[in-house]
């Protein structure tokens, strides 16, 4: 089960109401922040989610708004002791931002306690573990380096219980090797094969989340079929020569491509104090109905 966090749902500069991009991926106890924006760790403080097992962030690119609140971050987290290492990844020029503000500015005298490790993304997977997979994929916004996150959960196959009662295995150690994939030998000499009692393969949970971005195409391919997709619509169509003079989606263009890749929520962020409450919602949701726009500290789960 996917739990996913906005952290931070403002464009570019922060309002009263919402913070600078950020959000929280969980699973499991895997844990990853996408973006870290300005005053971040104070709004991780607000969530109560606070900063345990915070090893890994992914910067969607290298715009202040989303990576400024990462110096301030990793002083607290080393301080704190909150975790052993910190992962950054992220593309090749915000990499090298996100590398100098941590070097350069928050430790310029010598390395932090905590170890970092600095990652550049290439399209594909990032993180694997036996049940879940994290992958970029490129994204266009305002120059290079930039990548959304699709994030897979393995497709499980339970065991099947009437199968088991049919055959006598009984509950306990025996269901538990064979829901590990080991064969089992019963009292009366039976041999069981997992293959032998396994039910029907439940597909994996699947969200997808892209920070900003100046044109949908090609996008639909990796987000397809989703079950929650976040994405940004900082303008309202009315305003689609503005959204393209700043490397902006419209909210059509965030529909529409929900639309195209058959996704199941749409959730959409950084979010431009231009308009009235409720404009860009009520747009969206006339275009696609299972649109929904982020505010801060909506929690949201998928699975
Ligand atoms: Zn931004
Ligand atoms: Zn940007």
């Amino acid at each position: 089960m996917f739990e996913i966090t906005f952290l931070g749902t403002s464009a570019s500069v922060p309002t009263t109401d919402r913070g600078l991009s950020s959000l929280l991926v969980e699973y499991g106890r895997h844990r990853f922040l996408i973006d870290c924006g300005e005053g971040t760790q104070r709004q991780l403080m607000a969530s109560g989610l606070g900063f345990r097992r915070l090893d890994k962030v992914l910067l969607t690119h290298g715009h202040l708004d989303h990576l400024l609140g990462l110096g301030g971050l990793a002083g607290t987290l080393n301080l704190w002791r909150s975790t052993a290492g910190l992962a950054i990844h992220a593309g090749p020029g915000p990499l090298k931002l996100a590398r100098r503000l941590l070097e350069e500015v928050v430790w310029p005298d010598g390395p932090p306690r905590m170890r970092l490790d600095w990652i550049e993304l290439s399209a594909g997977p990032l993180f694997t573990a036996p049940d879940l997979t994290v992958s970029a994929f490129p994204v266009r916004h305002a120059g290079d380096d930039c990548f959304g996150f699709l994030f897979e959960e393995t497709p499980r196959q339970p065991l099947n219980g009437a199968l088991l009662d049919e055959l006598g295995v009984p509950a306990g150690e025996e269901r538990g090797l064979l829901a590990r994939g080991k064969a089992v030998t019963l009292t009366d000499g039976r041999r069981i094969e997992p293959g032998q009692v396994l039910g029907p393969e439940r597909r994996g949970s699947r969200i997808a989340v892209v920070g900003d971005c100046e044109t949908t195409e090609g996008l639909a391919e990796h987000v397809r079929g989703v079950d929650l997709l976040v994405i940004e619509a900082t303008f309202l169509n009315a305003d689609a020569d503005k959204a393209e003079a700043r490397s902006h989606l419209t909210v059509g263009q965030a529909t529409r491509l929900a639309i195209e890749a058959g996704v199941g929520q749409l959730w959409l962020n950084h979010q431009s104090n231009r308009y009235a409450k409720g404009l860009v919602e009520a747009e969206a949701r006339a275009e696609f109905g299972n649109a929904r726009v982020a505010a801060d500290f909506d929690r949201v789960t998928v699975g």
